[in-house]
């Protein structure tokens, strides 16, 4: 059922504690933690709690968790006194999804290429 945790899910376990995270801001509804493999000075990950397979599942089922995460996006740019950022959604495994609970990814503190790759 959407939104429930589910026991295959590796941000369900970092949500649940049961996999370790270096957690940089917490609200009741998401979670914002450092990447694991980051790709710029800083890479930051802001989830949902709740499971929904990607960026648009989650605002069909949950919209005002959709705009937590977003707003925490920002809150997590602040903290990091970033300018400028970049949030991005990988939505499907041809765009690089590889983790199916939704996430936004904020990359910042280097210069960022327009278009990305
Ligand atoms: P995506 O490829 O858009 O699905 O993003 C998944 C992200 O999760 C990648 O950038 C990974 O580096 C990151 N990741 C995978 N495992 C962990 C972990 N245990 N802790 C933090 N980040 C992780
Ligand atoms: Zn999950």
């Amino acid at each position: 059922m959407a939104g429930e945790p589910q026991d295959d899910c590796l941000f369900c376990k970092i949500v649940a504690g049961t996999i370790p995270a270096t957690i940089v801001r917490e609200t009741d509804t998401t979670i914002a933690f450092r990447d694991i493999n980051p790709q710029a000075p800083t890479h930051v990950l802001v989830i949902p709690k709740a499971h929904h397979q990607d960026a648009a599942a989650l605002a069909a089922a949950a919209p005002e968790v959709a705009a937590d995460v977003l707003r925490e996006t920002q809150a997590v740019a602040d903290e990091e006194k970033l300018e400028s950022y970049r949030i991005v959604f990988n939505t499907g495994s041809g765009a690089g999804q590889t983790v199916w609970h939704a996430h936004a990814h904020v990359l910042g503190g280097r210069g960022l290429e327009w278009p990305p790759g």
